[in-house]
This record gives C-alpha cells, sequence and structure tokens, in this order.
C-alpha cells in the first residue's frame, strides 16, 4: 500500500487532506514513463499547431478551475486568497497561453549560408525534464516550468514541494483533461531528499529545472554532475532595495511593503534590505513601521486578510531564531518580531511582520536569507555607497530603486549585481520578459524567449556546398 502524507492548513494547524508519498520505484516508473512518451510517443512529434491547442486547453483549464484552485492554494499555503485569486491563478493560465501562442515563433530555425556550405540550425527539445518546485508559490512556479516545458516537445515530472502538493495534483488533473498523451505529465509526490537521488541522477533524465533554496541546489548540482544534465538552478535571494530622497515617498513606502510582506515575505526576490538616503530616513522608517503595525494578520480565506500564516512550524521557528539573534547582536526591533496574542490566530503558524533599523551589513540578518516578514532599513548617504551596500551579498536575484529621476535608475540598475530591476516598482513579472539570477541566486532564465529556449537544445545541421559537387573532404583521401 502506498505510504501516505498530512497535509497541514497552516492558518489553522489542521490536517486538509493525505496524499500518497511515492517510494522510489515510483520515481523510476515515472522516469520510464516519461522517457517512453518522448522516444516513442506523439508529443515530441505532433505538429506545433497541435501542441498550441493543448497548451490553450491546460490555459482554460486552469482557468475554468480558478476560484476552487486559489481557494486550494491559499488553504494549503497560507497566502492570502486575494493573492492567489488576483495574482497566482490568473498569472499561471496566462502563462500556458503565453506559451502556446508564441512556440512557432521561438522554435524557428536558422540558416547560415557559409563559405561552401549550407547551416540549418535547429530547436529541439531537451527531453525529459524533471522539474523541482517550492512552496511558496507551488502552481504558479509550476507553470512557468511546465508550460515552457511542454511547449518545446519535453515530457516531463513535476515534483511539488512535499508541504504544498495539492494545485499540482490539480495541474496534473487539468493536463489530463485537456488530452495530453500518457506518460507526458508525470507528477512525483514526496520528501526531497529521500527521492532526489533517483530522480536527479538517472540516465534517462535530461535536464533539471530547479526552483528552491541553495542547500538543496547544490545537492542536485551534484546528483546531476553523476549523468551530465541540462541544468537551471533559480536559487535564493537577499535582495536590496534603493530609495532616494526625492522618490515619491508614499509610492515607496507602499511598494516597499509589498516588496518585503507580501506573501508573508516568503518570496525569493524580497527586498529584506531597505537602504534609505539619510534625508529622508527618519520619515520613512516611521511611516513604514507606522504601516506595518496596521497589516492585518488573518486566515488565508479570509479577503480583508492582508498577512496570512508562515508555511509551518519550522519555517516559523526558523524566521524567530533570525529576530532573536539579531536583537542580541544589537539590531533595533521597532516592531513586531513575536507569535501574536490573539487567540484567534494562535493555532496558526501566524508570525508578526518584523521591522529592524541600522542593522550593520555583517549580521547575518543582513546577509541570509531569512524568508519571512523580516525588514531590515539601513540608511546612506551617497549613492556609490547605496550601490556597494546593495550589492554587499553573496545573492543577486533583484533589486528595486525608488527615485523621480529616470536616468539616474538606469545608471544604478546598471551598477547593481542584480538578474532583474525594478525601478519605481516590484514584482512585476511578465511572460515575455526573462526572469533569474545571478551568483548564488542561480543560473539560467525562467519566462520569456531565453526562458523558453533553456528547455531546447540547438541542433547544427551542415551541408555540404562546395562547386562541382565536390565535397571538401575529398582532398583529405580522395586522391
Ligand atoms: P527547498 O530547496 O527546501 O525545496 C525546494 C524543492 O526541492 C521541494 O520540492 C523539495 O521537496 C525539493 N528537495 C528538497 N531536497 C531535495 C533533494 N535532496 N533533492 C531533490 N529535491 C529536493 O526550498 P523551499 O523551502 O521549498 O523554498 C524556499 C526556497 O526557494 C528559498 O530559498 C527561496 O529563495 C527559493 N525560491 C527561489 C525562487 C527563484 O526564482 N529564484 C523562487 C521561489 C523560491
Amino acid at each position: 500500500m502506498a505510504n501516505k502524507q498530512d497535509i497541514i492548513n497552516p492558518s489553522t494547524g489542521e490536517i486538509i487532506s493525505s496524499v500518497p508519498t511515492a517510494s522510489e520505484q515510483d520515481v523510476l516508473s515515472a522516469i520510464g514513463s516519461a522517457r517512453d512518451a518522448f522516444d516513442n510517443g506523439p508529443w515530441p512529434r505532433i505538429s506545433l499547431k497541435e501542441r498550441k491547442e493543448f497548451l490553450l486547453k491546460i490555459s482554460r483549464g486552469i482557468l475554468d478551475k480558478a476560484q476552487d484552485l486559489a481557494k486550494l492554494e491559499s488553504l494549503n499555503t497560507g497566502k492570502p486568497i486575494k493573492e492567489t485569486t488576483f495574482m497566482d491563478m490568473p498569472s499561471a493560465a496566462k502563462t500556458f497561453a503565453h506559451f502556446a501562442d508564441n512556440l512557432e515563433e521561438y522554435l524557428k530555425s536558422q540558416s547560415l549560408e557559409l563559405e561552401n556550405a549550407r547551416s540549418k540550425i535547429l530547436r529541439e527539445p531537451q527531453g525529459v525534464v524533471v522539474l523541482i518546485v517550492p512552496w511558496n508559490y507551488p502552481l504558479l512556479i509550476a507553470s512557468w516550468k511546465m508550460a515552457a516545458a511542454l511547449a518545446a516537445g519535453n515530457t516531463v515530472i513535476l515534483k511539488p514541494s512535499s508541504l504544498t502538493p495539492l494545485s499540482a495534483l490539480e495541474l496534473a488533473k487539468i493536463s489530463d483533461e485537456a488530452g495530453l498523451p500518457k506518460g507526458v505529465v508525470n507528477i512525483i509526490n514526496g520528501n526531497g531528499d529521500k527521492l532526489g537521488k533517483v530522480l536527479c541522477a538517472e540516465k534517462r533524465v535530461d535536464m533539471i529545472s530547479f526552483t528552491g533554496s541553495n542547500i538543496v541546489g547544490k545537492k542536485i548540482i551534484g546528483y546531476a554532475s553523476e549523468n551530465v544534465k541540462k541544468l537551471i538552478m533559480e536559487l535564493g535571494g537577499k535582495s536590496a532595495s534603493i530609495i532616494l530622497k526625492d522618490a515619491d515617498l508614499e509610492l515607496a513606502v507602499n511598494g516597499s511593503l509589498c516588496s518585503i510582506f507580501l506573501n508573508q515575505g516568503q518570496m525569493c526576490t524580497a527586498m529584506s534590505r531597505i537602504l534609505v538616503e539619510d534625508d529622508i530616513y527618519e520619515e520613512f522608517v516611521s511611516d513604514f513601521t507606522a504601516r506595518t503595525k496596521r497589516i492585518k494578520l488573518g486566515d488565508s480565506l479570509d479577503y480583508e486578510t492582508q498577512m496570512g500564516p508562515l508555511i509551518s512550524e519550522e519555517q516559523r521557528s526558523k524566521v524567530m531564531s533570525y529576530v532573536d539573534k539579531a536583537k542580541v547582536e544589537g539590531a533595533k526591533l521597532l516592531c513586531g518580531g513575536k507569535i501574536p496574542a490573539d487567540e484567534k490566530l494562535k493555532k496558526g503558524f501566524f508570525f508578526e511582520p518584523a521591522v529592524f533599523s541600522d542593522v550593520p551589513p555583517e549580521m547575518s540578518i543582513f546577509r541570509e536569507e531569512v524568508f519571512g516578514p523580516v525588514a531590515c532599513i539601513n540608511k546612506f548617504s551617497t549613492l556609490d555607497e547605496a550601490v556597494t551596500l546593495a550589492n554587499k551579498s553573496e545573492f543577486a536575484l533583484a533589486s528595486s530603486i525608488w527615485t523621480k529621476d529616470a536616468a539616474l535608475a538606469q545608471d544604478l540598475a546598471g551598477k547593481i549585481c542584480s538578474g532583474i530591476s525594478w525601478i519605481n516598482t516590484y514584482g512585476m513579472f511578465y511572460n515575455e520578459a526573462p526572469y533569474g539570477g545571478f551568483k548564488q541566486s542561480g543560473f539560467g532564465k525562467e519566462l520569456g524567449r531565453e526562458g523558453f529556449l533553456e528547455y531546447t537544445r540547438l541542433k547544427n545541421v551542415i551541408e555540404d556546398k562546395t562547386e562541382g559537387a565536390k565535397p571538401l573532404v575529398n582532398y583529405w583521401y580522395g586522391f
């Protein structure tokens, strides 16, 4: 009998479902099924128009079930229902539609006329692609990966986080209802450490697209090296926001609140380091702190909720230990940073959003990814100082710049080491534009043409065109 695992609602600590967990043998069967579907099945061979239609059906399937999916995602992750309803679900559907609509254009071959030859450069699918996703955006990140991988003609094995498998299981049903051929989409649920090596070292897997922590990313790079695989690594972050004295303060404060407190701060692109020019520092800190105190914590299914619980008790303890350490090390805690006293929140994994000021850059809270609602605000007096502070990180995923000076903002964006820079905004993702970080934040892109092409491999077919049909190779041994 299959092993089962309880799934918890982080708002209440209650069990909401129980799902089967895969054994190592199940992983091998899933790889076998994806391999067979790729090598012998119709998916990589059907016309691009047919593939497009299948993906559009998945997109419509997500939209048809969007309300239920949003509720399920909120129940399972603790993410406020407003976020899952208005952001995660429509975005996931749009990503499938985007890759459906653009796959023909993205897969176009190129021809090169060379001196004595003609080269045709073809885009082929990678083959069997393992997609490993985290718990913070379970359906959205799965959709980014799955839509691009399928559009390119690959077959996939999706492994959701064992904390949040429910929406991925629904996505598998939607793919099935869309009529995708057998073996094209496979889902494996279970503990990553137990299944990871079998899943990622196997010869029959061609590519691994991973989003998650650095620790796990490094393990996967190790497994994948056994049989040399193509990798995408979307890892952690410790992003910085720079707020200049000429910024629209209201906008900068609101944007900064979103940038660290949406999804309870459990975002890889969270702006956990907020750097403010000294002329406006006091005003910014006072406004930001006052508004943080007003954030309404509550059950994820309540439309009034602005901040839900953290994903688990373990995650809350981890966040709490960072806060405790920062206090001991001398950072100034301006608000929050504790378990709320409200009786209604007692059973969930709630945590009051914390604001620290005067955090020396050497402190662990300034350097390490907390992955929770903890903001560090520091002041700077010159632009060089701001750039140096922003770049003082092993990570390089995202940054935000708040100023009315458009040219200066562009100049700063060029100087900050990060894969994405937002100017006077935060968290805008577009299916058309690539997303991904540098340094310890990983490599490879998601979304856009560049993200799509990661799921393809380039083949170069060279045809001799020597005049008189006397191929060059004749001159070596042809006499
Ligand atoms: P995690 O690394 O613990 O887990 C991610 C996935 O890897 C899960 O599915 C997990 O089951 C699996 N896994 C765990 N051990 C494994 C192993 N040994 N082999 C193979 N798979 C294994 O990350 P998490 O806690 O789920 O998510 C939080 C992390 O994800 C944060 O570090 C965050 O920054 C990062 N993240 C990055 C991005 C990005 O785009 N760069 C986006 C979202 C989250």
